[in-house]
């Protein structure tokens, strides 16, 4: 064996396929080297040492090697945000691929260990019409083109840490495109509870093909919800427009084929209750450090400190009115 093997038997390359992911090179480009371990921090770090909890969290975010201090996020294009009247800061992250267990997991634990609570998006919709109230640190998880890699390196994430997610999928990609979920597959994220949704049949760019073949369009948004029903026996309840390619016709199809709500790409962290058929996304990558992903929060304005500025907002006394107010009063 080439590998110098650790002390619990675990290779150093073991290590970094699970940190890294097999495809070390390509989707790491920009991203900081991995961090150096000893053999101690190793173990430590992957949960090994006998009686120690998988992956406790302090020790997987923040490794005991100096990491490199990141420069702050910046958005690549020029962005306005957009905050609609009485916004509600609900982040949703949008993710596609991924690449191994281990980086999606340091990144969950990280989002956790901050104080995040992910939630449906049924429970989040519910909180943003005021029919229940949302946790103090909201957050959407959302699971875009149905990659098997999302079923390989995700859901098991997911499933450990009973963390709640969207998914939305193709119909038709499902049955014969390679790379995808298959139906085995797709119905084992349903039925371990996780929101399966519609993402059209075929990725359809539906502005597009509203201008040539509206009835392909029809199929695309209504066919699709009914192949996901009669397939997973479950309601599918919300709509992602392919390539965040909608207008208000189509937002409007998909109101009245029957959808609650619909996601789209247009970042920001901003909803509206009015605008159910245009929730925000941030885009993130599954094998983002949590610091990134961070940084973006806090870019669009739901960091940490934002919430823990709404919570100190919330906590303050409401004012009662002096004794010179009330004489005013009367
Ligand atoms: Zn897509």
């Amino acid at each position: 064996m080439a590998n110098r093997r650790q002390p619990d038997g675990v290779t150093r390359r073991d290590v970094l396929q699970r940190l890294w992911g097999a495809a070390a090179a390509a989707p790491f480009a920009g991203l900081p080297a991995p961090p150096e371990f000893s053999g101690d921090d190793l173990s430590t770090f992957l949960g090994l040492e006998p009686g120690t909890p998988a992956a406790p969290a302090e020790q997987t975010v923040a490794p005991s090697a100096p990491a490199p201090a990141p420069a702050p996020w910046q958005p690549p294009y020029p962005y306005e945000p957009l905050v609609p009247e009485n916004p509600v800061v609900l982040p949703m992250l949008m993710y596609h691929r991924a690449t191994g267990s281990s980086v999606f997991e340091a990144q969950l634990v990280g989002m956790l260990t901050a104080g995040y609570q992910p939630l449906s998006l049924h429970n989040a919709l519910r909180g943003l019409l005021g029919e229940t109230e949302l946790p103090a640190m909201p957050i959407v998880l959302t699971f875009d083109d149905g990659w098997a890699v999302q079923y390989e390196a995700v859901f098991p994430v997911l499933k450990q840490y009973k963390i709640p997610a969207t998914f939305f999928v193709m119909p038709g990609f499902h049955e014969k495109q390679e790379g995808y979920m298959d139906w085995d597959q797709i119905a084992d994220i349903a039925d371990f509870g996780m929101e399966v949704e519609s993402h059209t049949l075929n990725h359809a760019d539906l502005p597009r093909l509203a201008r040539r073949d509206w009835g392909a369009v029809l199929a695309e948004v209504v066919l699709s919800k009914q192949v996901l029903e009669e397939r997973l026996q479950q309601p599918v309840r919300y709509f992602d427009y392919p390539l965040g390619r909608e207008d208000e016709e189509i937002q409007q199809l998909v109101r009245d084929a029957g959808y609650d709500a619909a996601v789209i790409i247009g970042p920001g962290v901003h909803q509206s209750a009015d605008t159910p058929f245009a929730l925000r996304r941030i885009r993130v990558e599954a094998w983002d450090p949590w610091w990134r992903v961070e940084h973006k929060l806090d870019w669009y304005g739901a960091g940490p400190s934002h919430f823990a500025a709404q919570a100190q907002e919330n906590a303050q006394p409401t004012p009662t009115p002096s004794g010179e107010q009330a004489a005013e009063g009367d």
